[in-house]
């Protein structure tokens, strides 16, 4: 589909599931045309079908960073331009720290973290040949505050919320927002397989959180919208948490 009108196109790693997919309904919803990026067909065909007319899919590992320049490319070709890229796509380890080995901390810093920075560095060399366009990353609390047993995924974290500081000094001037949302514990895949089989974390997650609940998906989607949109024109550079006061919760 070759964008005849003005509307708005995105990219969402991790599109088909969990926060990603929220993200894509409240886009679609607000009529931007969003593709969804992740490995499993099936659940990328399922995810696009729901959504309709306004989004597609490629199936694409994030990890296959010497593919990532021809993944931009194929899109800016078949769709027109990239307006709006959402880095959402990202895996957990939960394992004591002296537990976890090299090839596992490598293997979550290169989903969570190297792939953020490849498709960011592409899709920002087009949006700075456009002189606009928006990224949205997602940290978590792991890099608000120390959380056991994710060492990886804290590191990971970590490194995107100053990855987020780094890109918006350097491509704001050109008309380029970089924000990233920190999301606390909200319902989905990923926090179910963190929490359900662990009562004791899951009491201590509700009993830190002032709202005393789980979030919605759509909570993180609707930031991601006002972030995404001209509403948020004049700001860029911010870590956003969305997670009821977690991250102040005592
Ligand atoms: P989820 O439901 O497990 O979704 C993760 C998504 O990432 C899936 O769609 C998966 O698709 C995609 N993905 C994973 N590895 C990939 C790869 N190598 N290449 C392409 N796509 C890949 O998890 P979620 O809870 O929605 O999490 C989404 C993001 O929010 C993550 O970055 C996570 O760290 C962050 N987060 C979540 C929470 C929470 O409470 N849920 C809190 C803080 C931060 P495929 O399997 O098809 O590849």
């Amino acid at each position: 589909m070759k964008n005849q009108s003005k509307r708005k196109i995105a990219i969402i790693t991790g599109g088909s599931s969990g926060l990603g997919y929220a993200i894509a309904e409240k886009f679609v919803a607000n009529e931007i045309y969003t593709i969804l990026i992740g490995r499993n067909e099936k659940n990328l065909k399922n995810a696009s079908e729901n959504l309709g007319a306004l989004s597609s899919y490629i199936v694409f590992d994030v990890t296959s960073l010497q593919d990532i320049p021809q993944l931009v490319t194929k899109v800016i070709t078949s769709y027109g331009c990239i307006d709006i890229l959402v880095n959402n796509a990202g895996i957990n380890l939960k394992k004591d720290f002296v537990d976890v080995t090299d090839d596992e901390f490598q293997h979550i810093i290169l989903t969570n973290l190297t792939a953020v920075f490849s498709l960011s560095r592409e899709v920002s060399k087009y949006m700075l040949s456009n002189q606009k366009g928006t990224i949205i990353n997602i940290s978590s609390m792991a890099s608000q505050y120390g959380i056991p047993k994710v060492m990886a995924y804290t590191a990971s974290k970590s490194g995107i919320e100053g990855m987020t500081r780094a890109m918006a000094v350097e491509l704001s001037p050109f008309g380029i927002r970089i924000n990233c949302i920190a999301p606390g514990f909200i319902a989905t895949d990923m926090s179910a397989k963190a929490l359900n089989n662990d009562p004791e974390r899951k009491n201590k997650v509700l009993s830190r959180t002032p709202m005393g609940k789980l979030g919605a998906p759509a909570d993180v989607g609707d930031l991601a919208y006002f972030l995404a949109s001209d509403q948020a024109k004049f700001i860029t550079g911010t870590v956003i948490p969305v997670d009821g006061g977690n991250s102040i919760g005592f």
